[in-house]
């Protein structure tokens, strides 16, 4: 029987790009080695030749853990592998050729490896990074007298080429994961997840903002409060499930009525709150009443169910603080209940007007 740890220890993006990745760049560089075995064979260099053949089987294994889903062990292998081959083959060939350049790509893909503490895979990192300074101290006078030395600056050339890759590919595709769960997580704070409109702790911050814009601009703004009738019925009676596809429901259709710069709020369970920005009373009643005729008319949960709503709407005035004009809206919307619900009462401080 699974945990719920055992859910969180699931795969995440970053670790699925980070396989991936890494089986591509597995099965590349055991072609790659294996070309060299016949490659050093050819050139009379037997001794790189062995080193590569060191260098396949490393890789080999280093899949065979990637199949077994076991990546960690995969990227100390490819580490392992990478860093013996380039002291190895700068100890034989000199730095000439660039094999050098894969010490700095393992170093920061090495600080990919989770399992690994951040200090000790930094310290690994750094390491990887002293090993090729020292071997430009230990290893830059070797003769270069190879049949191919001819070729040493292409050769130079391609490696540093292929060494940039992963670490473009890799910090590119991880900026993307970080953009997205970026994005995720602001969602989380601003949104409620059943209705997708905004949460009341984040609408707060908004009404505030539209507050200032209200009293920058000299622009009326209006409150909707509103309440789905007998919803406690619909649960009681058709189920929690089907009350939250009302909920849905409902949620979609007030967004069809509010503006780019209006705020649609799931303000408690069955309650919404709409913030109308550059409007008046007398349109706010207007658009309160449009709603509960469109919600009255619609036919809810698969044609099978009809559900009201009351409404009160209110104005803010600019000298006073926001939730006066939410306290009005919330009197008002009790006036519509108490007038017996599927109307809309508006409101202010010395008048109240109705309609249904
Ligand atoms: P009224 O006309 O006076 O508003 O009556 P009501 O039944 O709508 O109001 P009441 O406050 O008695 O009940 C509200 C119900 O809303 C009770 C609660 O279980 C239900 N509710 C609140 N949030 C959710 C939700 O997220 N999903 C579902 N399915 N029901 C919810
Ligand atoms: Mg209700
Ligand atoms: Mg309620």
């Amino acid at each position: 029987m699974p945990t719920s740890q055992h859910y969180f220890s699931k795969p995440d993006a970053v670790e699925q790009v980070k396989n991936r990745l890494f089986k591509q760049l597995a099965y590349y560089c055991c072609a790659l080695h294996s070309f060299l075995v016949f490659f050093f064979w050819y050139c009379d260099v037997s001794f790189l030749a062995l080193v590569n053949i060191g260098s396949v089987s490393l890789w080999a294994l280093g899949i065979y853990f990637l199949h077994q889903q076991r990546s960690h062990i995969a990227l100390r292998l490819f580490c392992l592998e990478v860093t013996l081959h380039s002291v190895l083959v700068c100890a034989t060939l000199g730095m000439a050729y660039g094999f050098q350049y894969y010490l700095w790509t393992i170093a920061s893909l090495i600080l990919l490896d989770y399992r690994l503490k951040l200090k000790f895979a930094s310290m690994l990192a750094l390491g990887l990074v002293i090993t090729f300074a020292t071997l430009f101290e230990l290893f830059d006078n070797v003769p270069n007298t190879f049949i191919f030395s001819q070729w040493a600056p292409y050769i130079h050339f391609i490696n540093v080429l292929i060494c940039g890759l992963p670490s473009i590919y890799t910090i590119g595709h991880i900026r993307e994961i970080t953009f997205s769960h970026r994005y995720q997580l602001a969602t989380l704070a601003a949104k409620d997840p059943l209705t997708n409109l905004f949460n009341r702790r984040y609408a707060k911050e908004l009404i505030n903002n539209a507050q200032e814009d209200c009293l920058a601009t000299s622009r009326q703004m209006c409150v909707i409060m509103a309440d789905i009738d007998h919803f406690k019925a619909v649960n009681d009676k058709f189920g929690h499930d089907a009350g939250d596809e009302v909920l849905i429901d409902v949620a979609l259709r007030l967004s069809k009525y509010v503006l780019n710069s209006d705020i649609a709020v799931r303000w408690g369970g069955e309650e919404f709150l709409l913030v109308l920005v550059n409007c008046d009373l007398e349109q706010a009643q207007a658009r309160a009443e449009n709603i509960r005729r469109d919600i009255a008319m619609h036919e809810f949960y698969g044609d099978t169910l009809k559900v009201t709503m009351s409404f009160g709407v209110a104005q803010w005035h600019p000298a006073l603080p926001f939730s006066v004009a939410v306290q009005l809206a919330d009197d008002a919307l009790y006036a519509s209940k108490a007038r017996g619900r599927n109307c809309t009462t508006a409101t202010t401080p010395s008048h109240t007007s109705s309609l249904d």
